[in-house]
């Protein structure tokens, strides 16, 4: 007897403020599944009106991830297909649907994804930052004593940064910031991408915080973060690349005595480069 075969489940991102910024194939993805998990039904009925999409929807969000990522798994598993949208830009970064993506990989589902915006990408793009190594670390925590921790454990990281903030939160963030890095790295804040009021304004860490205090419309909106790098030392400080890269992580762990010392040994490095690379990173210069 012949098994059903199963569905597709499509990860279909949405437009992050511009309706335009809808790609064909996500609108014809949407119109041809036989359900659509979106993370909020209701805020994601007006683009699906606007479109013309009247395929049922079912809501999948952070609350009841668990329970509807099997029953949708079992959809699939029944030859449904299904696309994923969450409220902007592209499902799982930083949003819902890494439950649903697992299960339904482990359950060997086909699982497609139709890219399209996403709000880390466009501020990387346009900030004028190095895009060839970054780190997006999303949410930083709420509470200020973690969020330094977070922003510590940065510090000396020589890729881009990228954060994502709200409204509420964006002027302790940047308050933190300051508080951890160098005044002179600069900072990129991208708000409203897409949108109206789209602003992209290239700072210093030891300026940026005035500058949202002095302008009310700054500190409105939705917000990426994105902040230059530790300069790469293995440039300026005689390293190479992948010698650097042992000592920051050793740096982590060992006095700069140790670290120099074991880089040194692992790489074949000499040792007063290392130590000298050594004392300005731990000094996070
Ligand atoms: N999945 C989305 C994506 O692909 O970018 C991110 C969703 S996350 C819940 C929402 C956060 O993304 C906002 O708080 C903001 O940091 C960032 N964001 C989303 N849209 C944005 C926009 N139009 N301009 C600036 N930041 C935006």
């Amino acid at each position: 007897m012949r098994q059903t075969e199963s569905g597709i489940l499509y990860l279909v991102a949405t437009p992050i403020g511009n309706l335009r910024d809808f790609t064909f194939r996500a609108v014809e993805v949407l119109q041809h599944v036989d359900l659509i998990a979106c993370e909020d039904t209701r805020h994601s009925r007006p683009l699906l009106d606007h479109y013309g999409i009247s395929t049922p929807t079912s809501p999948l969000h952070e609350h009841n991830e668990d329970v509807a990522s099997s029953r949708l798994v079992e959809r699939l598993r029944q030859g449904e297909s299904i696309a994923l949208i969450s409220d902007a830009g592209t499902p799982l970064i930083s949003d819902p649907g890494f439950p649903l993506v697992r299960a339904a990989r482990s359950a060997g589902i086909r699982v497609v994804p139709v890219p399209g915006p996403c709000a880390l990408v466009a501020a990387l793009s346009a900030s004028g930052l190095p895009a060839d190594h970054f780190a997006f670390e999303g949410f930083l925590p709420r509470k200020s004593s973690a969020r330094k921790a977070s922003l510590e454990s940065l510090r000396n990281d020589s890729r881009t940064l990228i954060f994502y903030e709200s409204s509420h939160r964006v002027v302790d963030c940047i308050a933190d910031i300051a508080s951890i890095f160098p005044a002179d790295r600069r900072l990129v804040i991208a708000r409203e991408l897409t949108k109206l009021f789209e602003t992209i304004v290239d700072t210093r860490v030891g300026e940026a915080l005035s500058l949202l205090e002095g302008d009310p419309n700054m500190r409105k909106g939705e917000f990426v973060l994105v902040l230059e790098g530790a300069p790469a030392l293995g440039r300026t400080e005689g390293l190479t690349a992948e010698e650097e890269r042992v000592l920051r992580i050793l740096l982590e762990d060992c006095s700069v005595k140790t670290a120099a010392s074991l880089t040194a040994k692992i790489t074949g490095a000499r040792r007063e480069t290392v130590y000298r690379a050594a004392l300005r990173l731990a000094e996070g210069k």
